[in-house]
């Protein structure tokens, strides 16, 4: 707190606006990563950043070292973020390593790097890395000429000329994703991320995008980017926290969208504004007094990360130099306001939530109002403002206890006292009797006006275990509506005593009878997790977010 003014550490310390890692703000200012791995393929990887203190790695001649600098890259990154890693074009990259190599040794290659992510358990005390990977089902038209670098740093041709091994180390990956771990337990990381581009939403890769689905049916964990929507350009990111990057910044999509990520956002307490205004005109008075709080903050942020990077050399990954220029490009970082509960805000201002056609156009006024002020910042400061649907895990449990407190005649929530919480961002309350096609077509108007990162959840219910109606889902998703990201979660329950592993949250074994140690699994606001219901489990979700689990509305067919 000693780096924010009163004003701005007062508006967070009373449930107004919700600064997020605050234990970062003087360190590790900066919050997620869009990693290029074709610089380490090029230069070699030091992971403190110099080569002071630890052995430097020259360019990687084979694939297995490959594995070994894509997992150590994303670790020592982490020291330097206080969010997520993810690598985009993961396999696309790759695939000059993969060149006349049998599938098995494909395989191997890739499970080493899949367990390394996972069970790199030391390096947060206790938490794993939290990483992100996106694979392509084939090279995008875009890349197709681009130079491609294989061993020893080498240029071998363009990408376009590895077809054949993009779409085997794919294939290999979401097998290995499928056996999950020795147990039988879904490997949690990477978050992994298929792209559906029109180049492979063709009869030719079918096979392939089932087999993701059936990945999805399985255990839940596998995302999906709907790159057809024109405001998708022709490369957008994504990480499993949600945050978004599309060439449409500089329209370079190298610039656009690596080497950079989210700075930093701040979130607002929608609901609390609904509460407080007495006409619709009052809402965007207090939007203006919100914003102006979450610019003051991100811009206090931002010359803090400056500080770090440049003055203190607090962040040797970032600093270094690949070729001339610093491996992070902050100039091209994010800055974005994010927001909770616009559900609540509707009820409390009219009546009705999202699922009310009037309310809802209110709602779109109002996310486009912030969308409008941040393209306003964008012109005044030459910054890359955006708006995020939070990923807000314990912001929603935090400003609506802290709502019902203060203003306990007119707090609209979830849940009970014990346990209350808002709707996430601009989502459908999850516990809402809407249809799945009605929920998408009101959140897909969304998309388009959060262009710093958003998500759509489809909660399945037992009924869906079955990969083809998944698939045929994805297929509208797709080809009829906006949706840039979304995954389709289903929750799972597993034995501790046995290792069985069962569909939907069970109390009890079905194999062996156990009651106590049966953990749960589901997507928090962002990714698959432990829920931390088994007896002995250590850590896990919050009140407001087990309610929320509870309260879920699992789509049926
Ligand atoms: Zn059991």
């Amino acid at each position: 707190f000693n780096v924010l003014p009163h004003n701005l550490a007062d508006a967070h310390m009373n449930g107004s606006v919700h600064i997020h890692d605050l234990e970062f703000f003087a360190g590790r200012p900066l919050n997620c990563l869009q990693h290029d791995l074709r610089q380490f393929i090029k230069y070699g990887l030091k992971v403190d950043g110099t080569g002071d203190h630890t052995s430097v790695a020259g360019a990687p001649n084979h694939i297995e070292t490959l594995m070994n600098h894509s997992g150590e890259i994303m670790l020592a990154a982490q020291q330097n973020m206080s969010g997520g890693l993810a690598m985009s074009l993961w396999n696309v990259f790759v695939a000059p390593f993969a060149v006349g190599l049998p599938y098995e040794k494909i395989q191997q290659a890739v499970e080493m790097f899949i367990f390394n992510l996972n069970m790199a358990y030391a390096a947060r005390g206790g938490q794993v890395p939290f990483t992100s990977v996106g694979l392509e089902f084939t090279v995008p038209d875009f890349l197709k000429n681009e130079p491609a670098y294989g061993p020893g740093g080498k240029q071998v041709g363009v990408y376009g000329d590895f077809e054949k091994e993009v779409r085997l180390i794919q294939r290999a990956f979401t097998e290995a994703l499928i056996k999950g771990d020795s147990e039988g337990k879904p490997h949690l990381f990477p978050n992994t991320i298929y792209y559906l581009r029109k180049e492979c939403l063709t009869p030719e890769f079918t096979e392939d995008i089932e087999r993701v689905h059936f990945l999805s049916a399985k255990f839940g964990t596998a995302y999906f980017i709907n790159m057809l929507p024109k405001y998708m350009g022709n490369h957008t990111n994504y990480m499993g926290c949600r945050t978004r990057f599309s060439d449409d910044w500089t329209g370079d999509w190298d610039t656009d969208t690596l080497r950079t990520g989210n700075l930093a956002y701040v979130t607002m307490n929608l609901p609390r504004i609904g509460y407080n205004a007495r006409d619709e005109n009052e809402i965007f008075d207090y939007l203006d007094d919100y914003m102006s709080i979450v610019e003051d903050v991100l811009m206090i942020r931002r010359e803090r990360a400056l500080k770090c990077l440049n003055d203190y050399k607090l962040l040797p990954f970032l600093t270094q130099k690949v070729g001339d220029d610093p491996y992070y490009r902050i100039e091209n970082s994010t800055l974005s306001f994010g927001f909770v509960g616009l559900n609540e805000m509707l009820m409390a201002q009219t009546g009705a939530g999202l699922e009310n056609p009037d309310s809802n156009k209110l709602g779109l006024k109002v996310i486009q109002y912030i969308n409008d002020r941040a393209s306003q910042l964008k012109s005044e400061t030459g910054l890359r403002w955006s708006v995020i649907q939070t990923p807000a895990e314990s912001t929603a449990y935090r400003f609506a206890t802290m709502d019902r407190e203060k203003y306990p005649d007119q707090i609209i929530c979830n849940g009970d006292s014990s346990a209350s919480y808002y709707t996430n961002s601009s989502h459908v309350p999850v516990d809402t009797g809407m249809s799945l096609p009605e929920k998408i077509k009101i959140e897909s108007e969304y998309h388009p006006i959060t262009r710093g990162g958003h998500i759509f959840h489809a909660f399945m219910g037992e009924s869906y275990s079955n990969p083809d109606s998944l698939m045929s889902l994805t297929d509208k998703i797709t080809h009829k509506t906006d949706i840039g990201f979304w995954a389709y979660s289903s929750a799972l329950s597993f034995c501790v005593n046995c290792k069985t592993l069962m569909k939907g949250l069970q109390s009890k074994c079905t194999h062996c009878g156990e009651t106590q140690e049966v953990e749960w699994y589901d997507r928090i606001t962002g990714y698959v997790q432990q829920v931390g219901h088994a007896k002995n489990a250590s850590g896990g979700w919050n009140a407001g977010k087990k309610q929320e689990l509870l309260d879920r509305n699992r789509w049926e067919k």
